[in-house]
């Protein structure tokens, strides 16, 4: 048995420029993968960086593709060294299809009628007061304001606005993306406590760039204002890879997981430590296209946790090539919307 290997790069303009604490980001570059097995079925995976996240780079991983060649055998098809992150999710991911297809293993009709229901994003500043009444509307109450993109006092005092207009019961998320340093981190978890805040994600953050002391002063940091806040805390930026959540797994992190599976290489083995240490999850969007959303959300949906949080995959429409977009936000979503994704139509409009 061998497998055919192909690739092919993408450069997709966003619909609307993505403002972070990091920047504005317009257009989202990755790679699809392709693997085919030798009676013709194919499974598709999907490489996408988030190129401040610290994984590796488009290029990085599309020299490893090169390296492997066209025609592998399963040997040659074993996991890439664990930095690749984003590559092994692809490969692992094309694998998982071309092995199911290959059982004929569909799901089962009452797995498709099963649902999970989704976060609604909000802008950062100001322009996330208009859209929460159309998106409570539609049916969304968890709802995800970005934080930590503007100036520190207007965003404060904009947080009461934000809450008096969520419907009753909401739950709002903050999303700092790691713009505070302490004592900004904790005005806000001071504000936070005895709102209907579900939780502050990723207060601060340090990364590799500013060397190994930094990252565990900003580490230890983290954990104390987890424990000094009654406010749960999400790591997202803090979760590269599999060794990052073994670390925060071994540091007793008793906060959110914010699982975003397109980073994880292989999500399997990670997700089963997450299970076994109990641990509190939402799976959340890399802003892949639908080919990674896929197998991101198929994850989502095999996770079983008795209070499931709300996906962070309220994000498409995304790209101006709707071809690419994964299943259109709404309030709830499918895993029977999930399975008619098809890779398939977003690797032809590559060529
Ligand atoms: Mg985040």
């Amino acid at each position: 048995m061998r497998f055919r290997l192909n690739y092919r790069r993408y450069v997709l303009p966003f619909r609307a420029p993505v403002r972070t604490a990091h920047g504005v980001w317009a257009e989202r570059t990755g790679l699809i993968v392709r693997l085919e097995d030798e009676s013709g079925r194919a499974g598709y995976g999907e490489v996408a960086p988030i190129p401040w996240f610290g994984t590796e780079t488009v290029e990085e991983a599309a020299a490893v593709l090169h390296g492997l060649g066209e025609w592998l055998t399963p040997e040659q098809l074993a996991p890439v060294p664990a930095t690749f992150g984003c590559l092994n999710f692809a490969l692992a991911g094309a694998r998982a299809e071309l092995d199911a297809s290959a059982a004929g293993a569909d799901r089962r009709v009452e797995d498709n009628a099963s649902y999970l229901s989704v976060a609604a994003l909000l802008p950062a500043g100001r322009a996330a007061l208009a859209q929460i009444a159309p998106k409570a509307e539609l049916g969304f109450r968890t709802f995800k304001w970005k934080v930590g993109v503007g100036d520190l006092a207007d965003e404060l005092s904009l947080l009461d606005d934000v809450i008096a207009e969520l419907p009753s019961g909401a739950k709002l998320r903050l999303d700092a993306n790691g713009a505070w340093e302490r004592r900004q981190a904790e005005r806000w978890l001071e504000r936070a406590a005895e709102r209907p805040v579900e939780f502050v994600e990723q207060p601060c953050f340090s990364g590799a760039a500013q060397g190994e002391a930094q990252c565990r002063r900003t580490e230890a940091l983290l954990l104390g204002l987890a424990q000094d806040y009654p406010t749960p805390l999400a790591l997202d930026e803090s979760l590269v890879g599999a060794r990052d959540v073994e670390r925060w797994l071994a540091a007793g992190w008793g906060g959110v997981f914010v699982i975003k599976p397109a980073l994880l290489g292989d999500p399997a083995p990670v997700l089963a430590r997450l299970a076994a240490a109990k641990a509190d999850v939402v799976f959340s969007s890399a802003l892949e296209t639908a080919v990674g959303a896929r197998a991101a959300l198929r994850a989502a949906f095999a996770w079983r946790s008795a209070k499931p949080r709300a996906l962070g995959f309220g994000v498409w429409p995304l790209f101006e090539d709707s071809r690419f977009d994964g299943p259109f936000a709404s309030p709830c979503l499918r895993a029977g919307d999930v399975a008619l994704l098809n890779p398939e139509a977003a690797w032809n409009a590559l060529t």
